[in-house]
């Protein structure tokens, strides 16, 4: 298995840390508001990757925190996104958390994303994160300001390193003007205090306060996966300060680089504008329903560029996906139907093909066309086991094609049968007897349609 790790900008052979057994942090949604599709295309990847390595045969634990306090709307002297939603919607940010944490999972499973194994809320670990802050705090790294205990990032000599960050040429901006007192523009709050219009707040040695986003990761992600772990994944948007400040934290309070590798997905764009929070172009998966699409079918579009790649959102390309997903369907109908060959090891070349895309850094779309090249052969040389494959590779791409298949209409048996006669004789140009099936096709009620990727059965209305 081979993974990129933006610590060294390489794609580098993985080895994990206990062998068999991979440990994955990924950075969870902020719960102030319906996560938006660019947030889920994060999620598809980190999912992707962690089917990948189940079905590699690795033991995966993965763990997300659920930011339900101390992420601020413009670092440290923002609002808590919390305290808005809570503002706007007449709620407690407890309220607010709850309500959208659940809406957060529905929609992660409607788009198959399989749940960590451990998931963890910011408010239930205050005291773990005041335990790593203390331990910080011992090793000489913090100082306070009237802000709170401030990091100093000159501290850590590799600070700079994740980010590829030019320190030198930092601005001492809005967080100077907030604290006077900050002894470099890079260094960042551990613990705020003094914020009394804050509605959540703990006691602390450093005073009554809250937490830093960034120390919620560091703490929860060394509670539950130890003080070296394999991977840590989250969206490029995180790079320049949320991770960098996480590793820095970690070296802080335990002397070592906590993370092994550092993974990151690309944005979703729409149009020419990335898709955020405050641009105010948002669109989530009920609104994608509404339009008649099904949650499958935008996991689909994810599917179709690596990982690291930009991914353009538009209606069009996601009624493309749709139609690719649902000529996979067509085509499972018709495989599910055939008769299984004595001798399946023509699939060979292909689930080792399929096996090698998925274990070169997440490469999807090979892995896609592998599935199509299938197909294509599979037209030719009808086998069941066509579709056991298929369903196999599932395992990783986590289309749910076997449950999607048994909530749609089966297409009849010998309307089946008739378009595999078809193919047949088709393959050997017979083709007044393909139009003469054709024909028997229609009058049961079946249209049937020769796109590039096969034949596809739709019932005609
Ligand atoms: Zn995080």
């Amino acid at each position: 298995m081979k993974i990129y790790n933006t610590l060294t900008r390489r794609k580098e052979e993985f080895t994990p840390l206990e062998p068999g057994k991979v440990k994955i942090y990924t950075c969870g949604p902020t719960v102030y508001a319906y996560a938006h599709i660019g947030n889920f295309r994060s999620y598809v990847f980190s999912d992707i990757m962690r089917r990948t390595f189940e079905y590699l045969g690795y033991q995966v634990r993965q763990v997300m925190n659920i930011t339900d306090v101390g992420h601020l709307t413009t670092d440290e002297v923002g609002t808590d996104k919390l305290e808005l939603g809570a503002a706007r919607e007449g709620k407690t940010p407890e309220e607010i958390a709850r309500f959208y944490e659940k809406a957060f999972f529905e929609d992660a499973a409607k788009l198959n994303i399989q749940k960590p194994h451990i998931t963890c809320r910011a408010t239930e670990h205050i005291q773990d994160m005041i335990a790593l802050i203390r331990r910080i705090e011992a090793n000489g790294f913090a100082y306070h300001t009237k802000v709170g205990l401030i990091f100093d990032t000159m501290k850590y000599q590799d600070y700079a390193r994740l980010g590829r960050l030019k320190l030198d040429e930092q601005k001492a901006g809005a967080r100077v003007d907030v604290d006077p007192d900050r002894k470099n523009p890079s260094d960042f709050a551990l613990w705020i205090t003094n914020q009394p219009k804050h509605l959540m707040q703990w006691d602390s040695p450093w005073g009554k306060g809250f937490p830093s986003w960034h120390i919620e990761c560091s703490a929860m992600s060394i509670k539950y996966l130890g003080e070296r772990f394999d991977i840590h994944t989250g969206g490029v948007d995180h790079i320049p300060v949320h991770h960098t400040n996480e590793k820095a934290q970690n070296f802080a309070a335990t002397g070592k680089e906590v993370v092994r590798y550092w993974v990151h997905g690309a944005f979703l764009t729409l149009g020419v504008t990335r898709m955020g929070k405050s641009e105010g172009n948002l669109v989530t998966i009920s609104e994608l329903e509404s339009q008649g699409f099904e949650p499958a079918a935008f996991r689909y579009l994810c599917l179709t560029a690596l990982y690291r790649s930009p991914l353009n959102f538009t209606e069009k390309s996601l009624k493309s996906a749709q139609n690719s997903l649902h000529g996979l369907l067509d085509f499972g109908r018709i495989a599910s139907g055939w008769p299984e060959h004595e001798d399946s090891s023509w699939l060979k070349p292909y689930q080792e093909e399929f096996r090698s895309a998925v274990a070169d850094d997440l490469n999807v779309p090979q892995a896609l066309a592998v599935v199509w090249n299938l197909v294509h052969k599979a037209n030719k040389q009808p086998d069941r086991n066509t579709w056991n494959t298929i369903l196999d590779f599932d395992r990783v791409l986590g289309l749910g094609l076997k449950h999607l298949l048994s909530i749609t209409s089966p297409v009849p048996e010998e309307v089946r049968r008739l378009a595999q006669e078809r193919e047949q004789a088709r393959t050997r140009k017979d083709w007044a007897e393909a139009d003469r099936l054709r024909g028997r096709i229609t009058e049961l009620g079946y249209a049937i349609e020769d796109t590039p990727k096969g034949p596809r059965l739709k019932p005609q209305p």
